[in-house]
C-alpha cells in the first residue's frame, strides 16, 4: 500500500509570550488510502497541530524546526504558496469542531457550496451533495444561512464541502464536540458511509475515547507531543502495550463519563515548555523506573504495535482490563 502522508520525526513549536511550546516533539506516523486513523489524547497534545501540518495551515508563530510531512510523496514543506493551496484543493478537506463557524455567515449554503465546487455548479448538482450528507429538503437547506441550521444540520453542510472535490484525505478535528450527544454519533456514522463510498482516508482527532474506539480502525496515542503508541484498534484498545493507553482506559469503565476519564490518571499533563529528556510520561508512571527519566524511549514494534515505552513488555505482560473493549 503506498502512504497518503507520512509524518517522519515532525518538531513543531509555537512562539509564545511566556517561551517556546513544543507542541510536536518528534512524531513519526503514516496514514494510508482509506484508512480511519483515530489520534487520541488529552487536551494540548498536539493533536491539532498535527491535523493542521498536514495541511500546512500552522499559524505565523510556528515553526517546523526539524524533520519533515509528505502528502502523496511531495513535502509540503518543499512547496509554493500556490502549489500548497491546490494540494488542500484537490487532496484534502477539513471538518472542524464548530461547524456554524467554519461557515460563512453572510452567505447562502447554496452559494458556499457553488464556491467550492469550484466552476460552474448546476442547482441539481448542489442539491446531489447535500443529498449524500444525508440532509432532508435539499431545496431549503441550500436557501438557508447558516444560523438556520441546527449544529449537526451545519456540520453536515462542512462535510459535503470537505468532499465535494474528491478528496484522498479528511481531517476531522473533534467534529462532534460541539454537537448534542444525540448527534454525534450520526455524525460518525456518516464519516464512515462517506469513507465506505469514497474510499477517502480520514484522521479524526479527539479526546473522545469512547468514539475514537468505535470508529476508528487504526489509533494513535499522542501524549505531550509525542505519538506513545500506534496500532490497530483491536491491538492498541483490547491489549495496551504503553501505560498511558492502559491508564486511560482503566480511567474509562465502559466509557460512562466521556470527557472525564482523563483527570482520572493521577497527576497532571506536561507543561511542553522543555523536550522531555526521558520519557514524556514517566512522572505519571506506575511502571517508571530510572532509565524512563533520561533516555527517551522511541516507538519499536512490539505485538502488532508500536509503543513509545522501555517496560512495554512488562505492561503487555498484565491482563487485560474488564474496560478494554
Ligand atoms: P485540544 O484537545 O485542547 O484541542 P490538542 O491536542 O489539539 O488540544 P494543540 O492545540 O495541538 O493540542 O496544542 C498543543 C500545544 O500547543 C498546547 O500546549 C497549546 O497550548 C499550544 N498551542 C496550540 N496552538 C498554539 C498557538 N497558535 N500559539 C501558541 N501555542 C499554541
Ligand atoms: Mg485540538
Amino acid at each position: 500500500m503506498s502512504d497518503l502522508v507520512e509524518i517522519r520525526d515532525l518538531h513543531i513549536s509555537y512562539e509564545t509570550a511566556r517561551g517556546i511550546v513544543y507542541a510536536l516533539d518528534g512524531v513519526d506516523l503514516t496514514v494510508y488510502p482509506s484508512q480511519i486513523l483515530g489520534i487520541v489524547g488529552e487536551s494540548g497534545s498536539g493533536k491539532s497541530t498535527l491535523g493542521m501540518a498536514i495541511g500546512r495551515l500552522l499559524p505565523s508563530n510556528s515553526h517546523r524546526t526539524s524533520g519533515d510531512l509528505f502528502v502523496n510523496g511531495q513535502s509540503i514543506f518543499d512547496i509554493g504558496d500556490e502549489e500548497i493551496r491546490l494540494l488542500r484543493q484537490e487532496s484534502l478537506g477539513f471538518v472542524f469542531q464548530n461547524p456554524i463557524s467554519t461557515l460563512d455567515p453572510t452567505m447562502r449554503v447554496g452559494r458556499q457550496i457553488r464556491l467550492v465546487l469550484n466552476g460552474p455548479a448546476s442547482d441539481d448538482s448542489v442539491y446531489e451533495l447535500l443529498g449524500r450528507v444525508g440532509l432532508p429538503d435539499v431545496k431549503r437547506v441550500a436557501r438557508s444561512y447558516p444560523y438556520q441550521l441546527s449544529g449537526g444540520m451545519a456540520q453536515r453542510v462542512v462535510i459535503a464541502m470537505a468532499i465535494s472535490r474528491h478528496p484522498s484525505l479528511l481531517i476531522a478535528d473533534e467534529p462532534t464536540a460541539s454537537l448534542d450527544a444525540s448527534v454525534r454519533e450520526q455524525i460518525l456514522k456518516l464519516l464512515l458511509s462517506v469513507r465506505e463510498e469514497t474510499g477517502v482516508a480520514i484522521v479524526l482527532l479527539s479526546h473522545e475515547l469512547g468514539l475514537v474506539a468505535k470508529y476508528c480502525d487504526t489509533i494513535a496515542v499522542m501524549y505531550g507531543g509525542r505519538l506513545v503508541e500506534t496500532g490497530s484498534n483491536v491491538s492498541v484498545f483490547r491489549r495496551p502495550g504503553h501505560p498511558y493507553t492502559k491508564a486511560l482506559l482503566e480511567a474509562a469503565p465502559g466509557n460512562e463519563r466521556p470527557g472525564d476519564w482523563l483527570e482520572a490518571i493521577p497527576g497532571v499533563p506536561p507543561v511542553l515548555q522543555s523536550s522531555a529528556q526521558g520519557c514524556v510520561f514517566e512522572p505519571r508512571c506506575k511502571f517508571a523506573h530510572e532509565t524512563c527519566r533520561t533516555v527517551r524511549p522511541v516507538l519499536r514494534p512490539i505485538e502488532n504495535r508500536m509503543v513509545a515505552c522501555h517496560r512495554a513488555e512488562e505492561v503487555l505482560k498484565i491482563e487485560p482490563t474488564a474496560a478494554a473493549t
